[in-house]
């Protein structure tokens, strides 16, 4: 067969060779050990905590020592294709505070985009260049199977009980004839374009994986397809071309493309490409109640996958990074105990030391981890954070937060403990803060209502004797003697030690009255200072508070 003949059968628009390609995107002039890295996501609109995961991953090695991160959009897949989904993943990640360097999402002409187009639909004529010289060189042809034949072969094969696949002699069109093809073109019939494959059953590629180490699998036998019916190449094969040119050096991905390794490996041999490094990336696991056991984060069944959870509830960006930095790479969280005011992009991250076996995410200790980053931010930092997301997520609400700054930022003060010689850690994310300081503001979420403990009438003659004493000049001690001077008067301890060494003594104690109050003014067991509270609501606000619990009570 003249396969140059057949090239230009197939490719007739096609007039450059690879040369052409591989001089326009010469390697990039980097310093020694630096990476390129990339993210290369369908722009299905959907976006969740593992693509964060990877991408993280993908900044930190190239960022660490002066790499490229950019970012390719695949999409060949015409019907997965959402508007918008490319502005999205730039706008999530960038919340993460994970920037690119080059890619989608900068201008055509941006200066950096020197590696482009970087969608892979604008792409088309590259691959159609290098797909020609496949079929130049006898490793490629094109097949006209159909649906039905391909179902055919697939039944024959599982009578014969062998492997499933195109390949050897269950591949009809791998030797058409020069003729049979032009024939075939002719009567318009259209063809997917195949690798023929160079593989044996026998034989066994070993390559190292960056994060899963030194694997074997058997070599690639399948004439997979390069090029679909509408030319349009296939993840497999746009890969290949697309990480060569563009000059990836590592590629991080998740663990379900780790069978597709053969596959690219010898696409990267017939191309004559070097093979990028490769890390697959663990699933992201999570314990699961019903079985007891570990099972993958889902889609369907867990919120919590989805990124846009994060931002709608008001997670701080920089809490995500440092939760998904422990469980990317086992050392971080030392060394971040040891160095808690660092940057964390100062961490020597490294692709050896990410989890092989699934990352189990733990949402109370990323909880945690909100905690801690929040007790770092001053009350003017966490006014603006909450400002900036209730602005976006809760805009009918952020008039009545928003309307006394110097009153939230009391709020703030007291909740985090600021000027106190520890830092309090009550908050965890944004909607929660609200959640948690509702009071303040009577807007709905104030509704949390913990029940009295006491008995209703006691309780509400004890509100009534508050009220009727209730100085607001009194400081913070003298408010508390009246308290306990009211305990007294109803039979309960004014002294916790005397209630401890006899409790039947006493109706209740101090702590039962004080806690009376705190529900009735805040609708809650816990919370900071009350006294400090009662002075940031002020006397109307918590008179009128405390009269509502008396009558709610008077109907129990
Ligand atoms: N487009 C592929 C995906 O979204 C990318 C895999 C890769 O990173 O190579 O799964």
């Amino acid at each position: 067969m003249d396969n140059a003949k057949l090239a230009e059968l197939l490719f007739p628009d096609v007039k450059v060779t690879p040369d052409y390609y591989e001089n326009k995107f010469p390697h990039r002039n980097l310093p020694g050990k630096a990476q390129v890295t990339r993210m290369a996501p369908s722009p299905t609109g959907f976006i969740h905590l593992g693509n964060l995961y990877s991408a993280l991953a993908d900044e930190r090695i190239a960022h660490r020592n002066g790499g490229v991160f950019y970012l390719r959009i695949e999409d060949t897949d015409e019907k997965r294709k959402v508007d918008g989904a490319v502005d999205t993943i730039i706008n999530v990640l960038r919340y993460f505070d994970i920037e690119f360097d080059e890619g989608a999402g900068f201008p055509e002409d941006a200066p950096q985009n020197l590696y482009g187009p970087y969608f892979q639909r604008q792409r088309v004529e590259i691959y159609h260049t290098y797909a020609k010289d496949l079929v130049e060189r006898g490793l490629a042809y094109p097949c006209f199977c159909t649906e039905n034949e391909l179902e055919q072969i697939r039944l024959k094969q599982e009578a014969d009980k062998v492997l499933t696949g195109y390949y050897g002699a269950y591949a009809h069109c791998r030797n058409l004839t020069y003729e049979d093809i032009k024939a075939r073109l002719d009567a318009g019939e259209t063809y997917v374009l195949r690798l023929r494959s160079q593989g044996s059953p026998d034989r066994e590629i070993t390559f190292t994986d960056s994060i899963m180490g030194e694997i074997k699998l058997p070599e690639n036998i399948h004439d997979i397809v390069l090029l679909k019916r509408d030319g349009v190449p296939t993840y497999h094969f746009a890969h290949a071309v697309d990480d060569h040119l563009m000059r990836t050096t590592t590629v991080i991905r998740g663990g379900e493309w780790l069978a597709s390794v053969p596959t690219h490996y010898e696409l990267f041999h017939v191309l004559g490409f070097k093979m990028p490094a490769y890390g697959h990336t663990a699933h992201l696991m999570k314990f699961d109640e019903e079985t007891g056991g570990k099972r993958k984060l889902s889609k369907r069944k867990d919120p919590e996958l989805s990124l846009d959870y994060y931002r709608r509830d008001g997670y701080h960006p920089k809490a995500m990074k440092v939760y998904l930095l422990t469980l990317l790479n086992s050392n971080f969280e030392e060394w971040y105990e040891k160095f808690p005011d660092k940057d964390i992009n100062e961490f020597p991250f490294s692709i050896e030391k990410m989890s092989q076996s699934g990352a189990l995410f733990d949402k109370d200790k990323l909880h945690n981890i909100c905690k801690n980053e929040l007790a770092k931010l001053s009350e003017y930092e966490m006014y603006d954070l909450l400002h900036e997301w209730a602005v976006e997520n809760e805009p009918d609400k952020a008039g009545i937060w928003f309307a006394d700054k110097e009153k939230l930022l009391a709020v703030l003060r007291l909740y985090m403990g600021i000027g106190m010689k520890r830092r309090r850690k009550d908050f965890v994310y944004a909607r929660q803060i609200f959640e948690l300081t509702g009071y303040f503001f009577g807007t709905k979420d104030a509704q949390a209502s913990e029940a009295f403990r006491t008995d209703a009438r006691i309780t509400g003659q004890i509100l009534e004797e508050y009220l009727e004493t209730y100085d607001h000049n009194a400081d913070n001690s003298q408010w508390f003697d009246n308290l306990k001077a009211i305990a007294a008067k109803f039979g309960f301890a004014a002294d916790m030690k005397a209630y401890k060494a006899n409790p039947d003594d006493y109706k209740g104690s101090i702590s039962d009255v004080a806690e009376m109050v705190r529900i009735a003014v805040t609708g809650r067991a816990n919370t900071p200072d009350l006294w400090s509270i009662i002075h940031i609501i002020g006397e109307q606000d918590m008179r009128s508070k405390i009269n509502d619990a008396i009558s709610s009570l008077r109907h129990i």
